[in-house]
């Protein structure tokens, strides 16, 4: 038997191989291994300047000055860092936020942590591609808003917000503006003096970078204030504390150095992969679009087939690798929340699978697909007559 098809790049990539290359120099006694933090002893400054070089490789790609990259265990943790941080530095000045009902939960959890400490949060909800609209965040602001944190890029729908545009509407009603950009990396340009951005959540995983890494942009100028939530040493200029991961810093480096040169071409391979696989449905009946596709990043297309159910197809679909929902809930029955926000409707939320592809995936893997989908909807739909 052969490997599955992989179509979860959305829950995480495989680390490109030149990635690991440059990880397994930074592990063993041969390597550089020593703590970036030592500074009596030139193999600490060797760690340290691998460090230094792997902010420069995430600054640039955002076009950010190194010194707004705070290091961090993943996106999750920026995400808590963004808005706990925030929220807890500039009480004195409001206590409301506003973010959307289809935010990572990464963002959900700890914007309703934020509600139990006595901060109030304002949840909208999206239009049926799952979008934010300028108009709706102009009306949702308040005199003590401080903080409105809405995604780049959907994890489940892979549509994608008009960052500048809300930016702008954030800051017209004197906000910062924050945005998970977790499934946006090497999917779509981002540049922060552009899109007017202030706070940015970075993963390593989402982008062909090791797990266990992430990064937070804290814009400079203005400062911005963020009350820590890691103690111990003041690393990362007292933002967050902790020995720094040299080997997944340097990974997330490398990778985020390779979206930068590759991304576009990614995207228009990966774009052709989609169409490839659009296009192999386009005889079957009663396929639903839950991703708005012109609005959308090219890897994610989330699609509900009516009369089945997401669980039976995916069990019936053994050979491809993918989620229902998102990996976060897969455990559950439960429509996903995304796909309830959008207001889908329950049975078609619940025959909806996730489809995400990325740079290793081939004309092959999506033909592959094609033939196990026909077959398992075929035996699935003869069924249920
Ligand atoms: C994966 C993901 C996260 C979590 O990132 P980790 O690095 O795994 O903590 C946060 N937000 C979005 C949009 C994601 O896709």
């Amino acid at each position: 038997m052969s490997a599955p098809v992989y179509l979860d790049y959305a829950a995480t990539t495989p680390v490109d191989p030149r990635v690991a290359e440059v990880m397994s120099r930074y592990l063993t006694m041969d390597g550089i291994f020593a703590n970036p933090a030592s500074r009596s002893h030139m193999l600490g400054w060797q760690a340290e300047q691998a460090v230094e070089s792997a902010r420069r490789q995430v600054a640039d790609l955002i076009g950010a000055d190194p010194r707004e990259i705070v290091w961090t265990s993943g996106a999750t943790e920026a995400d808590n860092l963004a808005l706990t941080g925030f929220m807890r530095a500039n009480r004195a000045r409001g206590r409301h936020l506003v973010t959307s009902i289809i935010e990572h939960k990464a963002v959900v959890d700890t914007a309703a942590a934020l509600e139990d400490e006595g901060f109030e949060v304002t949840w909208l909800r999206p239009d049926r591609q799952g979008r934010i609209t300028p108009a709706q965040l102009r009306e949702a602001m308040r005199d003590d808003t401080v903080l409105v944190s809405l995604m780049a890029v959907n994890n489940e729908l892979g549509v994608i917000h008009d960052l500048a545009a809300l930016a702008e509407e954030a800051h017209a009603g004197g906000a910062v503006f924050h945005t998970d950009a977790a499934q946006a990396v090497g999917r779509m340009p981002l540049d922060v003096a552009r899109l007017g951005i202030d706070l940015m959540s970075l993963s390593g995983h989402k982008a062909y970078g090791p797990k266990g890494i992430g990064a937070l942009y804290v814009r400079r100028s203005p400062d911005l204030r963020l009350e820590a939530l890691i103690h111990g040493g003041g690393h990362e200029r007292g933002m967050r504390s902790g020995t720094l991961a040299t080997h997944q810093i340097a990974g997330m480096g490398e990778a985020f150095a390779l979206a930068a040169a590759e991304g576009e071409d990614d995207q228009a391979r990966i774009t052709a992969l989609r169409d490839r696989l659009l296009a192999g449905f386009d005889d079957l009946e009663g396929i639903h679009r839950n991703t708005a596709v012109e609005a959308s990043v090219p890897n994610i297309l989330n699609l509900a087939f009516e009369g089945v159910e997401g669980e039976s197809l995916l069990m019936a679909l053994r050979d491809v690798a993918l989620s229902t929902g998102s990996a976060c809930n897969s455990a559950s029955v439960e429509p996903s929340y995304v796909l309830k926000g959008i207001g889908l409707p329950r049975p078609l939320a619940l025959a909806s699978l996730r489809f995400s592809f990325g740079r290793f995936t081939t004309e092959a893997d999506i033909d592959r697909t094609l033939d196990a989908l026909r077959h398992a909807l075929d035996g699935l739909r003869r069924r249920a007559v």
